[in-house]
């Protein structure tokens, strides 16, 4: 299935509709085009600096009714930011009666997700009302099984029924309804699946994500200073970025839409005639774009390096190392190996509690010649489609790291040639995102 239609699905991020004059951006953006017929708004976000997301005073009033602090300041809080939106807007939707629903809900022990849940449903009232929309309560089409995992089958067959009328609606997003008929959310930044799940059931041309940055940057800008836009990109490549520490859209998000192939666009409400990012299935290599896409890392790794001669004659030796790691429920991130060494490499706080263990495990399984473990290691991926049709990309990345002085102390190339992967000492690591950028962008 494609994407044929020519509908548009939009979610709105939470600083996208924080107030009243956010509200007025989203309104002129979804007129603008007529093909955006539906709509997925986050609870209210950030206004300015320091000030708290709904979604967290809904949270502190959970914690308030459960660890018996005081509701009433948190929840009034949040009762006047909905208010006060409402009435800037000179709408005359009943909010209060809701409100006073949930708060009798709260005194009666609601549990986190359904307190959560509430920014975005109220929100979600509000636009409806603000725009002259249907609105439809996402507990009604998004559907999570016994296991808490998204029933995204259910999910598409209810959706797509329900929206089949064409009719210009608001989903809230966040939430759904759990088996036990209890609402259940996504986990923190959630609206961005529902978004997506509700592009698939409409088969939507395109999922537009609109936020407040203008897209994807090629680094970290408090790493590089200006880093350029990421204008194009495809999921695969946005899914080694975001593993890797980026973050605009939900990692969740990408699988509803990527799997039908519709693209989801990244877009600015503030800068609505910025293009935004463009992230597809599949891109061409232009010829004029950097032969990298991005770079990003994360510190705070370390390494178990096992030695033992003759270790490429052991078969199972690998996997007797794994197992160990495996039981005690540590997920490794790369092994490199060679003749007679391997490595695994895993977050340091995953390993904390069992380091002792591993050691001893290791040591008593496999009897190796040397056992150690490095603290202290970062992992930076350079990620980029172009890779793979340009030869001497690994020699300029290695040279640009060697001229800054950088000790590479691990590297992993994919073999879909789609990243290439150094482990450096965390001391190194924004020296050598600077490196790795400056070589590729300039
Ligand atoms: N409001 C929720 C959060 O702050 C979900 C979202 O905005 O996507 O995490």
């Amino acid at each position: 299935m494609q994407g044929h239609s020519n509908i548009i699905v939009t979610k709105f991020g939470g600083s996208s509709l924080a107030d009243a004059t956010q509200f007025r951006k989203v309104r002129e953006i979804l007129i603008s085009n007529p093909a955006r017929r539906y709509v997925v708004p986050s609870a209210p976000g950030r206004r300015f600096d320091g000030d708290t997301k709904v979604t967290d005073l809904l949270y502190q009033c959970c914690h308030a009714v459960h660890d018996g602090g005081d509701l009433e300041t948190p929840f009034n809080l949040m009762r006047k930011r909905f208010l006060d939106i409402r009435d800037e807007l000179g709408l005359s939707l009943d909010l209060e009666k809701e409100l006073d629903h949930i708060h009798e809900k709260m005194l009666a022990g609601a549990d986190a997700d359904y307190c959560a849940s509430r920014g975005e449903y109220l929100n979600g009232m509000l636009l409806a009302d603000f725009l002259g929309w249907r609105f439809m309560d996402a507990a009604k089409v998004v559907f999570f099984r016994a296991d808490n995992t998204l029933d995204s089958e259910k999910t598409n067959v209810v959706m797509m029924a329900l929206l089949a009328d064409d009719q210009p609606t608001v989903i809230p997003g966040f939430y759904g309804i759990a088996a036990s008929g209890r609402v259940h959310t996504f986990s923190r930044g959630g609206s961005d699946i529902t978004g997506a799940i509700v592009a698939r059931a409409v088969r939507a041309q395109t999922y537009e994500n609109w936020t407040d940055v203008s897209g994807f940057l090629m680094a970290d800008p408090r790493i590089v200073e200006h880093p350029q836009e990421i204008s194009r990109i495809t999921y695969a490549e946005l899914r080694e970025l975001s593993y890797m520490g980026a973050s605009v859209l939900h990692e969740d998000a990408m699988f509803p839409v990527h799997k039908v192939g519709i693209p989801t666009i990244i877009r600015n409400t503030n800068h609505p005639e910025h293009e935004g990012t463009l992230i597809s299935l599949t891109l061409p290599v232009e010829p004029t774009e950097p032969t990298i896409t991005g770079i990003a890392g994360r510190k705070g790794f370390s390494v178990v390096a096992v030695e033992k001669a003759m270790m490429n004659a052991e078969i199972g030796f690998g996997r007797k190392v794994l197992q160990i790691f495996e039981e005690c429920g540590i997920s490794f991130e790369h092994m490199p190996s060679g003749i007679d060494s391997l490595s695994v490499v895993v977050a340091a706080d995953a390993l904390a509690p069992y380091r002792e263990e591993i050691v001893r495990r290791i040591a008593e399984t496999v009897e190796p010649d040397s056992l150690t473990i490095h603290d202290h290691m970062s992992i930076i991926a350079t990620v980029g489609r172009g890779m793979v049709s340009n030869c001497g990309t690994a020699a300029r990345l290695f040279s640009a790291m060697s001229r800054a002085n950088i000790n590479v102390r691990m590297i992993d190339q994919g073999s879909s040639e789609l990243s290439i992967i150094v482990g450096v000492d965390d001391q190194d690591f924004e020296k050598t995102i600077r490196a790795i950028y400056h070589e590729f962008v300039g």
